[in-house]
């Protein structure tokens, strides 16, 4: 009866271990890639979503800001969140916006 009781409590203690490696290793393996897509993310910083190349520049017109592919065979325009309806505000902007991309291409 005593070993029976002692045979559950190694088991209990096995388990216990499995548990705590199994937890660092997933939190080793969530650091990992926490930083593997930091480093994408920085290394992929000024590329563009459309054609992929490294080939973004900042046009500011007004209070926005928008990154033009200056790619010629791409030419897509990266709007941040809100600068869209910022721009849908203000049709004067989107004159502006137009000419500051067209100007890049000239
Ligand atoms: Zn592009």
């Amino acid at each position: 009866m005593a070993e029976a009781h002692l045979i559950i409590r190694v088991q209990a203690e096995e388990i216990y271990f499995n548990q705590e490696e199994q937890d660092k290793i997933k939190a080793l393996r969530e650091k990992a890639a926490k930083e593997k897509q930091e480093q994408y993310c920085e290394e992929h910083k000024y590329h563009c979503f459309r054609c992929g190349l490294k080939s973004l520049v900042e046009v500011q017109k007004g209070n926005i800001a928008i990154d033009i592919c200056v790619n010629e065979n791409c030419g897509a325009v990266h709007l941040d969140p809100g600068e869209l309806e910022t721009i849908l505000k203000d049709s004067g902007l989107i004159n502006n916006v137009r000419n500051s991309i067209l100007n890049v291409f000239k």
